[in-house]
């Protein structure tokens, strides 16, 4: 298990001693002590970038999508260490990261790899007797900051487009959940990619995020996290004018209309919150659901979350596994006894499990709560396995409850008229939008939401425009340039 800091293809110890502990949430023991990268350390990470960029930029976009490519193979030759990696640092079940968050991370860095030679400039047809010819260039050195709910898919999302463009990354996994990110830059170690090119330097926020946020020469900080956090990345990049680009947090509408196919949205509601244990931005943590189906569609995912099997996520036959610290379990059993302030009403779940092996992990039941769509359980992100219910009588009605939120990151509703479903769709607040599923993506289709969170793109083509300045050049190739001054006309 790789536990140092990546910097300058070398893995070493942080500059002053230091370590943090990430810890197993299953059983809250200490799954291994971590190098804690600080200023000095992301000063010489940057550095090692800086001097990689020139060689990588122009190196041939091909031979980088090869390389790209081959990572790819190698996390897929990896999958099943890196899931139970993955699972150990952050309770998800091996289920998922092995069938889904490992796979996924190696399709998003081949679909790079793959674009890296095919995302091209482009001629403008200006006046007669110029060509202007426009070129995507990479930024340069761009820092990119991500949370500890799905790390090893992370590494794809942002490290994917950045090196396919030609940037160099300093990359800062989450305190909570390093160890995924650190096996893959050991893997693009192994599979060639040159020194500098990729650093990953894991530590706190206020130290590491920190200094990357503030570093001169970091072009580009993409950051995924908290709504919080991005707002005060966002206040240091002004003085810098650094671009920044923002994935924050969400509170997903899911609405069910009166003709949709029950058992579908039953099963995709369950999925839609419960997966990660609701650790997702684009959860469906609240159900808006027609109030003439609403008994029958409660009865139905109430029977399905009670089922739902709790434990070990190292056990392949666990469905739910603990949340990711301590501290997170508090903090999403607070809101618990702010929903029960409020008047709201726990339909299932609000507690730790009773099973005793579980006892010392950081285990909450799957919850739903019913409330009113202004209290602050139906306002706030809780980032946990807690949905809240609301009713609707009209199609209009629902569109309220869903956009009148600060959020709008994914959404979804499920109904069998067409023109509904399409109707509802162009009218959600939202950047992502699934009918009758919930929950989709892939490496091709953008990823990112509107107001508190967030602006930009991950994935596609829309992952490449961030990571990229187009660049205009003007070829006189036969223009007489007009005599602007009469004395001092242009040469013959
Ligand atoms: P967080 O904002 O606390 O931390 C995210 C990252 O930022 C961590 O690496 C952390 O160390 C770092 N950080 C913290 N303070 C910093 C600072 N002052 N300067 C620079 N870096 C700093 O979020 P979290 O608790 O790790 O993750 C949960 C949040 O992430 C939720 O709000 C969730 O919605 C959001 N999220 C968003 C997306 C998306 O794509 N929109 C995806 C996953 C998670």
């Amino acid at each position: 298990m790789q536990q140092k800091l990546f910097i300058g293809g070398e893995f070493v110890d942080a500059a002053d001693g230091g370590t943090f502990e990430t810890i197993d949430p299953h059983d809250g023991t200490v799954l291994a002590n971590v190098a804690e990268a600080r200023a000095a350390d992301v000063d010489r990470a940057v550095a090692a970038a800086a001097s990689a960029f020139p060689a990588w930029s122009r190196m041939a976009a091909a031979d980088r999508g090869r390389l790209l490519l081959r990572l790819a193979d190698a996390i897929e030759d990896d999958v099943d260490a890196l899931a139970l990696l993955e699972t150990r640092d952050t309770g998800h079940p091996v289920r998922d990261t092995r069938g889904l968050d490992v796979p996924r991370t190696a399709a998003t860095f081949r679909y790079f790899g793959g674009m890296a030679d095919k995302f091209q400039g482009s001629v403008v047809p200006v006046e007669q007797g110029f060509l202007d010819y426009v070129v995507p260039e990479p930024l340069g050195v761009v820092g990119q900051i991500v949370p500890w709910n799905f790390p090893v898919m992370f590494t794809s999302w942002k490290m994917g487009p950045a090196l396919a463009a030609g940037n160099c990354v300093v990359m800062k996994p989450s305190e909570i959940s390093p160890l995924s990110a650190l096996r893959v830059a050991e893997l693009a170690a192994e599979v060639g990619f040159p020194p500098g090119v990729i650093n990953m330097v894991p530590g706190f926020g206020a130290t590491a995020g920190a200094r990357i946020v503030d570093h001169p020469a970091i072009a580009k900080i993409s950051f995924t996290g908290s709504t919080a956090v991005g707002q005060s990345i966002a206040r240091s990049a002004a003085d810098s004018l650094k671009q920044v680009h923002l994935e924050l947090g969400g509170k997903g509408a899911n609405i069910v209309f009166d003709d949709a196919d029950m058992a579908a949205a039953v099963n995709g509601t369950a999925f839609g919150i419960f997966h990660n244990q609701g650790q997702a931005c684009i959860a469906a943590s609240r159900l808006i659901v027609h109030e003439a189906v609403k008994d029958e569609f409660l009865e139905r995912l109430i029977t399905l979350t009670r089922s739902i099997r709790l434990g070990d996520p190292k056990d392949p036959a666990t469905e739910m596994g603990p949340l990711t610290s301590s501290q997170h379990r508090d903090r999403v059993m607070s809101h618990l006894a702010l929903t029960e302030e409020e008047g709201g009403t726990v339909l299932t779940g609000g507690h730790a499990p009773q099973d005793r092996a579980l006892a010392d992990g950081f285990y909450v039941e799957p919850t739903i709560v019913e409330t009113v769509p202004d209290s602050r359980a139906a306002q706030e992100e809780v980032f946990g396995p807690f949905m809240v219910v609301h009713a609707f009588k009209t199609e209009d009605e629902a569109l309220r409850i869903a956009n009148d939120v600060a959020y709008g990151l994914g959404g979804g509703l499920w109904t069998r008229d067409l023109s509904r479903a399409h109707r509802v769709a162009r009218d959600l607040r939202a950047g992502m939008v699934w009918v009758n599923s919930y929950k989709r993506v892939n490496p091709g289709s953008p990823f990112g939401g509107v107001g508190v969170s967030g602006y930009g793109r991950e994935m596609g083509f829309e992952a490449m425009r961030e990571y990229t300045s187009p660049k205009a050049t003007w070829i006189n190739i036969d223009a007489q340039l007009p005599a602007y001054y009469d004395r001092n006309p242009p040469r013959e």
